[in-house]
């Protein structure tokens, strides 16, 4: 049984449980407190407000043990809000969150609310078929390191990005019926719990 943690502070906790759930062999955690970080194998960082999340993190004092422990291996995948928490640089502020992805993102980079859309693109490392992607107040990434592969573009922006462990999209496949982003996920979890087991 692999099990799957989502950082379950604020945003689409219940929807990536979901997601995990209607999955054979694994089972969904919510992480609310950094003892909860030791019973898991992966841990997704949902969508939400990076802002709000990143406050929370630091008031659970979960921000500096969920970086000790992706820093160590534990496999992350942050989706849009989560994308943001990942990044080291996130344009017009002088602070990031966690600050591990060798990512330079800009926030709500296609508008507002209101600008949201739904597109779809072939990603061949996921999926071979195209793969639905939903955008809401999205952020996009500008600018990636020397070790980070890019899975996705939309319009020239990178919208999915890799690095070792560290998976992110700034856009949402809990929101869709399309499992392909997880079972992604979870493949590079089940690798790396084989590495290390
Ligand atoms: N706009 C949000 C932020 O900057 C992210 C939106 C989302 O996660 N859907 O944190």
């Amino acid at each position: 049984m692999v099990s799957m943690g989502v950082l379950a502070l604020q945003g689409a906790v219940r929807e990536h449980l979901d997601c995990l759930h209607s999955l054979p062999g694994i089972t969904g955690v919510p992480i609310k407190k950094a003892a909860d970080l030791d019973r898991i194998d992966g841990l997704i960082l949902p969508g939400g407000e990076s802002t709000a999340i990143g406050k929370l993190l630091l008031e659970c004092q979960l921000g500096l043990p969920l970086i000790e422990k992706i820093q160590a291996g534990l496999p992350v995948w942050g989706t849009c809000a989560g994308m943001i928490l990942l990044a080291k640089n996130i344009i017009g502020q002088t602070h990031c969150h966690l600050g591990l992805m060798d990512i330079i993102v800009r926030r709500n980079a296609y508008g507002s609310q209101l600008d949201s859309f739904t597109t779809s693109a072939c990603i061949p490392e996921v999926s071979s078929a195209p793969i639905p992607l939903v955008f809401i107040r999205a952020p996009y990434v500008e600018q990636v390191g020397p070790d980070v592969k890019v899975l996705a573009t939309v319009a020239d922006k990178f919208v999915a990005v890799e690095q070792a462990h560290m998976l992110a999209t700034a856009f949402h496949p809990e929101l869709t019926s399309n499992l392909e982003f997880h079972k992604y996920f979870v493949s590079k979890v089940r690798k790396q719990k084989l590495t290390f087991s």
